[in-house]
């Protein structure tokens, strides 16, 4: 089992809040783990708990070479004594970014395979490649999005003591979204903040794992700035004045664009007076930019 401390839930104090009366909490699921942190904690957890069940001694897995699931499949790797291997989409590139730097670090053995190659990541035959190269393993796909992923997110979800109206998280592939939904009674309203451009292929990812009947749900796609890994100055000043008036650091990759579209979409009164908005904070500092 992957160590884990208990979070706090934090308001956000702001005369705009005030102004339209709603209140606003955060839960620090970036505090949950000094490694491991934030939904990819949740996604990992039944992972690996089903990896030691089957004796596994090695976990494979899929990322760009930025990738938060790298760094934090690297780091539950090492703490619970399995191998791990990365299979990294693109080319090599010395010095190692910090990311990868730090999954070495953590004896993740990185594999490099070129964009066309990385886009055959799910099919059967490279997996049999792999499992030749490499021996056998256990496999967690990109991102981390599986059945066990959503599981452990529904956990989270009913372990949110408080009264919410409006849960709100960032959006990558899904699957921490799908967890909320799907760990959550109707009554609650849950928004996705998409950081990729175009969430109409998300939405059936979502629907895979929650079904069709929900309809207490939603993906924000207004707030990507461009792309996933993309920014504009005004994001990063938002980022920039919200870390130094209520002292939580935000990440330029999920974080920040959530909370840049809840304080828009506030102003646009898309969330009802009197309400209570919980946004979950999942991490991924390690990713924020110099440039903040
Ligand atoms: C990975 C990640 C996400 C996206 O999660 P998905 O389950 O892929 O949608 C959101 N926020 C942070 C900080 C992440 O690292």
């Amino acid at each position: 089992m992957l160590s884990y401390t208990t979070t706090p839930v934090q308001e956000i104090h702001h005369s705009l809040l005030k102004d339209v009366q709603i209140q606003l909490l955060i839960k620090r699921e970036d505090l949950n783990h000094p490694l491991v942190s934030g939904n990819k904690w949740w996604k990992l957890k039944y992972n690996f708990e089903k990896a030691e069940r089957f004796q596994h001694q090695t976990i494979l897995t899929f990322g760009g070479a930025f990738s938060n699931h790298i760094y934090a499949t690297a780091a539950a790797a090492h703490e619970l004594n399995f191998k791990s291997i990365g299979i990294i989409r693109g080319e090599e590139t010395t010095p190692l970014n910090p990311t990868l730097t730090f999954a070495s670090k953590m004896n993740m053995k990185l594999h490099y395979v070129d964009r066309e190659t990385y886009r055959t990541k799910n099919d059967p035959e490279f997996i049999e490649h792999l499992q030749k190269k490499f021996g056998g393993f256990y496999l967690i796909p990109e991102g981390g999005s599986n059945a066990l992923a959503v599981k452990g997110i529904q956990e989270l979800a009913q372990q949110l003591n408080v009264d919410f109206d409006y849960l709100c998280c960032p959006v990558g592939t899904g699957g921490t979204l799908a967890g909320l939904i799907s760990g959550l009674p109707d009554q609650k309203q849950i928004v996705g903040f998409s950081s990729l451009k175009g969430g109409d292929f998300l939405k059936q990812d979502i629907e895979h794992f929650v079904g069709t009947d929900k309809s207490n749900w939603k993906i924000e796609t207004n707030y990507h700035f461009g792309g996933y890994g993309k920014q504009t100055p005004d994001l990063l000043n938002f980022i920039r004045n919200f870390e130094s008036q209520h002292h939580i650091l935000l990440d330029q990759v999920y974080t920040g664009k959530m909370l840049f579209g809840i304080f828009d979409l506030i102003r646009k009164k898309y969330f009802k007076s009197g309400s209570t908005i919980l946004a979950i904070h999942t991490g991924g500092l390690q990713g924020r930019s110099t440039d903040l």
